[in-house]
């Protein structure tokens, strides 16, 4: 690998037809542009950038058919705020890739092997990881020269022993379809896991950790002595919690019973599964703002469909704190763990036996910053912790090519 004297990563977050930018100086971790671009292959499709500095925001809308395109025009706006892709200060381009299967254990930087790598995993990462290499080949196109490192979204929970990781199904028909739990939302876990330790004064390494990642998605993890010992997603992200269009756990006949009962066909299945379920198929929002709203005027079927969402989230903490034994703390991130004090209040609520309690002042407080919500005695501690997992991305970036240096 080349030497890197830059101090910048841009990373990239691709979907099938939007993709998310960040680029950070590495010196302080601060973004220095951010923005977003939607809708590509549409005629209407939308760029929306910050120049972080000054706080200016430009948007546009028209036509941009490709990822090449998308990459070309957010390489434009970022020129004209002299952050050009072409600069020298850029050490490498940090790719969020959602499937790295049992193969991608840390970051990894991209050639030819780690492509084709990618690629066989696309049958179990359908939707997610086509888009991935798609904004991996861009980029190297318009920077052949630039270290381009995959974070994978799995890596995290590689250290899962076999006996989370495996179903318990017929082993030969697992390991030909390469069917076990793979666990999603990595980034994310392993930031708040490192970050709760540092907000306890305590080393990663000796403290134990459950993990909420509330968001759209949302998933939980057990994280023993830093390492993930248990995750609630699967195979696919559809495992797990509730979530707001998902399912999550369910009595996997479920869906033999819609299929011969309902005549339902697996497209439309998986459909009703990912899309149409959790939140939005128990109450018709998946908004926790809206769904709180609702509960707050007496609305019973927003009340059902809040209190699935936190018996299911229970349930998850109280296995977890079997799995691990001991727990330091419990931390609350994303969109509904950061911001829903009801949520966190009623996710705990009569677990005072195992040591956890939520102080009503501190739950209510709102803040970026890190911090505990528990009763200073308390023995378990629980803190929301706003996760990052673009800066996650940046670091684990940065810190490969500087160790390639
Ligand atoms: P994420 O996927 O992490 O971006 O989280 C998005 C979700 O966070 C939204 O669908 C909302 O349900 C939830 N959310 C965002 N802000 C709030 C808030 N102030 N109170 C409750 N829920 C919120």
């Amino acid at each position: 690998m080349s030497a890197t004297r830059g101090t910048r990563v841009l990373v990239l977050n691709s979907g099938s037809s939007s993709v998310k930018y960040q680029l950070l100086d590495m010196r302080d971790s601060s973004r220095l542009a951010v923005g977003l671009v939607e809708r590509i292959g549409e005629e209407t499709s939308r760029l929306k950038h910050t120049h972080v500095d000054s706080g200016a925001t430009r948007e546009w809308t028209g036509p941009i058919p490709d990822h090449e395109a998308a990459l070309k025009a957010v390489s434009e706006e970022l020129a004209k705020d002299g952050l050009g892709l072409d600069s020298p200060e850029l050490a490498a381009i940090g790719h969020r890739v959602v499937h790295g299967g049992q193969s991608f254990t840390a970051p990894t930087v991209v050639d030819d092997a780690v492509l084709a790598e990618i690629e066989r995993l696309i049958p179990v990462a359908p939707l997610h990881n086509p888009a991935n290499l798609t904004g991996i080949r861009t980029a190297q196109a318009l920077r052949p020269d630039l270290p381009q490192v995959a974070v994978f979204d799995t890596a995290f929970h590689t250290t899962m022993p076999e006996s989370a990781a495996r179903y318990a199904i017929d082993v030969a028909t697992a390991d030909e379809h390469r069917i076990r739990r793979y666990g999603f939302h990595g980034t994310s876990h392993a930031y708040v896991a490192r970050a709760t330790a540092e907000l306890l004064g305590k080393d990663p390494s000796e403290t134990n950790v459950i993990v909420l990642h509330l968001g759209n998605g949302a998933s939980a993890s057990a994280v023993r002595s830093g390492e993930c010992v248990d995750t609630s997603m699967g195979l696919t992200p559809l495992e797990g919690l509730v979530m707001g269009t998902r399912s999550g756990d369910m009595d996997p006949a479920v869906i033999f019973h819609l299929a011969r009962v309902g005549g339902m066909s697996i497209d439309e299945i998986d459909n009703l599964l990912n899309k149409k379920s959790g939140l939005i198929g128990l109450c018709g929002d998946n908004d926790m703002r809206e769904i709180r709203r609702r509960v707050d005027e007496g609305d019973e079927q927003a009340e059902l469909a809040f209190e699935i969402y936190i018996h299911r989230l229970k349930k998850y903490i109280g296995a977890y704190y079997a799995v691990l034994g001991t727990v330091d703390a419990i931390a609350f991130t994303a969109g509904v763990g950061e911001n829903a004090a009801s949520v966190r209040e009623a996710a705990v609520a009569g677990l005072e036996t195992l040591g956890l309690a939520v102080d009503g002042d501190l739950n209510a407080v709102r803040s970026d910053e890190p911090r505990l919500i528990s009763p200073s005695d308390a023995r378990v501690k629980v803190a929301v912790v706003p996760t990052d997992e673009e800066l996650e991305i940046a670091t684990q970036t940065y810190g490969l090519v500087r160790k390639g240096d």
